[in-house]
C-alpha cells in the first residue's frame, strides 16, 4: 500500500526500530511509546480493518501472539507480565490504517479504556 506507514517499515523505506521479524509478521518499538517496552507487532500482508482478514489472513494470529511472547521473554517482561491488544475503526481510536497489534509492559497497565 503505497502510502502507508507500516507498509513503509515492512519495505524499510522509512527506518524503525525493528525487534523482530519472522516469514508473515515484523515489530518494531513505538515511536511514541505508552509504557517502557512498547512495541508494535503487524503482519506483513496491508490488511485492515479486522473484518477484512479471511480466513487465510486468520492464521496469522498465532504468529502475532507467538512473535508476542518471544518478544516479551526478550525484553524480560514475560514474568512481570504484558498487555497485547488491537484497535479496528473510529471508536478504538485506531490512527494506522494496517492492522496491528501493541505489546506494552514494563509497568502496572491501568484499566483499558
Ligand atoms: P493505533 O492508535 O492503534 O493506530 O496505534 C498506532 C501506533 O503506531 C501509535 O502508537 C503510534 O505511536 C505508532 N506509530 C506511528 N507511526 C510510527 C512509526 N513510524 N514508527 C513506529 N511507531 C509508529
Ligand atoms: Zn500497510
Amino acid at each position: 500500500m503505497a502510502d502507508c506507514v507500516f507498509c513503509k517499515i515492512i519495505d524499510k523505506t522509512i527506518p524503525a526500530d525493528i525487534v523482530f521479524e519472522g516469514d508473515n509478521v515484523i515489530a518494531f518499538r513505538d515511536i511514541n511509546p505508552k509504557a517502557p517496552v512498547h512495541v508494535v507487532i503487524i503482519p506483513k500482508k496491508h490488511i485492515n480493518p479486522l473484518e477484512d482478514m479471511d480466513e487465510e489472513d486468520i492464521v496469522m494470529i498465532p504468529e502475532i501472539y507467538m512473535a508476542a511472547r518471544t518478544i516479551a521473554a526478550d525484553e524480560g517482561i514475560d514474568v512481570s507480565g504484558y498487555r497485547v491488544l488491537t484497535n479496528t475503526g473510529p471508536d478504538s481510536g485506531q490512527e494506522v490504517e494496517h492492522m496491528h497489534w501493541h505489546l506494552l509492559g514494563g509497568r502496572l497497565l491501568g484499566d483499558i479504556g
